[in-house]
């Protein structure tokens, strides 16, 4: 049999979930918090060896030691699926437990005896079953663990509801944790992107450069998934990003920047549909304000272009995209062949904004475009 056939069965009694239906869960990895339960899974698993040192637990955990959940009671799961443990989980036995170490005596059959007969065979596979299971026969550590199982006396309902408390406060206790470490990690942060020296930086280099500064510093030793972008830094870095998408790309392996993903779930949160775009019209009217009225001299352009055509289901809006859509003239069953954009440009400026585009199945008839520029021409009036 295989190292990693093996190394999927459990530790104790051998059960594979192919065979037996049930569940396993690895042994722990020993951190900063949970070394006493490291402790107790190791003493579990090596009963009557000295599991103290973090060098073996850590060997236990890298040698993905797994334990099933046969050996687990019901008040330490999460729920009666028997899937997924607590934090708070330790493996205990229960009484009908005991009898595995006693299987280990020559002349009892069961799967039990083949495991441990299957662990004693194996060649020279790791050197703590050859010093804990290696020998034939009940050893020193076997007995001592049924001496162990055997003195357990069984739970009255006080302690029964006394250790399920604790189990509960001790959950409590790891989610306080965990949140403490997160806002911690957070005022860190804050503290050196509002540090008295990068706000003395920025006051010399242009805004673009003093936000790009600050997300470099709050974002660099993150992990991919854990970085954080306020919308002004999202938004510069979309300017470059529709700008060049190659030069993006490189500019992302020199320094830390957004995701394309996380910029095209930006840009996808502006509403962009078939016909008059009003967002666009709005910002327009503000930078027609903003300019010297000599120079507000535009026309109105539009042209038609070919399309590749192709269907797509927009989960979104619960539509199939790809039809000729006229926009308040109606959607019809032709797949669309050609987009028609609406274009102003100034005269005396060289500014240029798309206002408006539609899809058509062929070339717009005369009459469509006279109705279509009617329509573009009536936001201008209102
Ligand atoms: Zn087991």
């Amino acid at each position: 049999m295989s190292d990693k056939e093996n190394k999927r069965k459990c530790f104790k009694c051998g059960s594979s979930p192919a065979e037996d239906g049930i569940k396993l869960f690895r042994a722990l990895k020993p951190g900063t918090n949970n070394l006493v339960r490291c402790e107790q899974w190791a003493q579990y698993m090596y009963p009557g060896r000295n599991v103290s040192s973090v060098e073996f637990l850590k060997k236990i955990y890298n040698e993905h030691r797994m334990l099933c959940s046969k050996h687990f009671q019901e008040e330490d799961f999460t729920d009666l699926t028997r899937k997924y443990l607590l934090r708070t989980a330790v493996p205990r036995d229960i009484e009908q437990h005991v009898p595995i170490f006693v299987a280990s005596q020559p002349g009892t059959s069961g799967v039990h005896s083949q495991v441990l007969t299957n662990i004693t065979n194996q060649p020279a596979h790791g050197t703590i079953e050859q010093q804990e299971l290696g020998q034939p026969g009940p050893s020193r550590s076997t007995n001592e663990a049924c001496i162990e199982a055997g003195s357990r006396k069984p739970k009255t309902k006080k302690e029964q509801i006394l250790q399920s408390k604790c189990m509960k406060y001790l959950q409590k206790i790891c989610v306080l944790q965990k949140r403490v470490q997160a806002l911690s990690a957070q005022t860190m942060l804050n503290a050196i992107a509002d540090d008295n020296n990068v706000k003395k930086l920025s006051a010399k280099v242009t805004p673009a450069f003093a936000l790009f500064l600050q997300g470099q510093i709050r974002n660099c030793n993150r992990k991919l998934r854990g970085r954080r972008w306020s919308r002004e830094e999202k938004i510069t870095a979309l300017r470059i990003f529709k700008r060049s998408p190659t030069c993006y790309r490189l500019l992302r392996r020199l320094f830390t920047l957004p995701s394309p993903g996380t910029l095209k779930n930006l840009l996808s949160k502006i509403p962009f549909t078939v016909g008059c775009n009003e967002a666009v019209f709005k910002i327009m009217q503000k930078f027609v304000k903003s300019q010297k009225t000599t120079d507000n001299e535009y026309i109105l352009m539009f042209d038609e272009m070919s399309l590749k055509k192709h269907l797509n289901y927009d989960c979104k809006s619960d539509l199939i995209e790809g039809f000729q859509d006229h926009g308040n003239q109606g959607r019809s069953e032709n797949i669309a062949g050609y987009a028609l954009v609406f274009m102003v440009g100034g005269i005396r400026k060289r500014v240029k904004q798309p206002i408006a585009h539609y899809f058509s199945s062929s070339f717009v008839t005369a009459d469509r475009l006279a109705i279509l520029i009617k329509e573009v021409m009536n936001i201008f009036i209102l």
